[in-house]
């Protein structure tokens, strides 16, 4: 109905990156705020959560929805609950997200990783809108997946961690990997660090001709292969930085997907691959929108 929008509760998003966290003030899908902060230890939560205080100054605000890397303790039963796990980046392991939100705002907050709820928000209003199960994958400092089926991120004894999966490595590539887990899994291969690692020019002033975009494809390509065949989605939304900077990479993604699928399902050849493996639809706003949908979901709950 015309003028719904005017009733919908206002919403904050707050989305944690490997590099960047990002505050974003909603109603609807319509940012009206948004401030973004570099990723320095957990003291960033403190700056995120002063500028939302600012925020409920001015409005009545109905939810927090919180987006962030992982792992995460999703459980609701457990003790950590909505605390961040082991995770290598200095000064977060441990860090109880959930609680630092829930002991300065007075409201409901929700909290998924980042990659679940940019998967929620694609499915609501981006790419992914109508698939009963769908993916959004980020390729940034991190490699990451959040799956959902049938409207709800998937959690089971974590949630997926697939950039963590090891693939079949490309002939003559003798690089090691940078995960400090496993080496050469996905995102060991293809993240930030490992872009650094592999090339003396920094990620962002390679050209898109540069070897070494074809080798990241490659890898990428082995790994929708994967996913493909392991959970059947219906579409698989990639993003993240370096996908936004080297969009080239998408086609190439899918044609090797092809080539390795070998139509063994049917249907799926090149040009339906291309459907399935698309960019965001929500662009650069897939992370911050995905923080203000999981909130969307606490503003919701009775
Ligand atoms: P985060 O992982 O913090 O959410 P992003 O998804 O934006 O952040 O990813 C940041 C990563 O994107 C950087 O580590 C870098 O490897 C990569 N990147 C940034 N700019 C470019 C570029 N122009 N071309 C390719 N990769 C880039
Ligand atoms: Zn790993």
């Amino acid at each position: 109905m015309a003028g719904m929008s005017m009733a919908e509760p206002m919403i904050v998003g707050v989305e944690l990156g490997g590099t960047k966290c990002i505050a974003t003030l909603a109603q609807g899908r319509t940012i009206l705020r948004q401030q973004r902060w570099p990723t320095g230890t957990a003291d960033t939560l403190t700056l995120i959560s002063d500028t939302i205080a600012l925020w409920e100054r001015e409005t009545c605000l109905a939810a927090i929805g919180v987006a962030s890397f992982g792992p995460l303790h999703l459980n609701p039963h457990a003790s950590h609950f909505g605390h961040m796990g082991n995770t290598p980046k200095p000064g977060w392991a441990g860090v109880d997200i959930y609680g630092h939100f829930a002991s300065r705002f007075a409201m409901p907050i929700a909290i998924d990783t980042d990659v679940a709820g940019a998967a929620l928000a694609e499915g609501m209003w981006g790419a992914a809108q109508g698939c009963a199960v769908h993916a959004y994958a980020t390729i940034g400092t991190g490699v990451g997946l959040g799956l959902v089926v049938n409207g709800q991120a998937v959690h089971g004894h974590l949630h997926p961690e697939a950039g963590h999966m090891r693939v079949r490595r490309q002939p003559g590539d003798m690089f090691a990997g940078v995960c400090p887990s496993h080496g050469d899994c996905l995102e060991g291969l293809v993240g930030g660090p490992a872009l650094a690692a592999r090339s003396p020019i920094a990620a962002a002033d390679m050209t898109d001709d540069d070897p070494l975009w074809q080798t990241v494809a490659a890898d990428l390509a082995e790994w929708t292969t994967m996913l493909i065949l392991a959970l059947s989605p219906q579409r698989l939304v990639l993003g993240g930085g370096v996908i936004q900077a080297r969009p080239m990479l998408l086609p190439l993604i899918a044609r090797q997907s092809a080539d390795l699928l070998n139509r063994y399902i049917a249907d799926l050849d090149y040009g339906a691959l291309e459907q399935l493996i698309v960019a965001p639809g929500l662009g650069a706003d897939a992370g911050p929108l995905g923080a203000i949908s999981l909130g969307q979901r606490a503003a919701a709950l009775p």
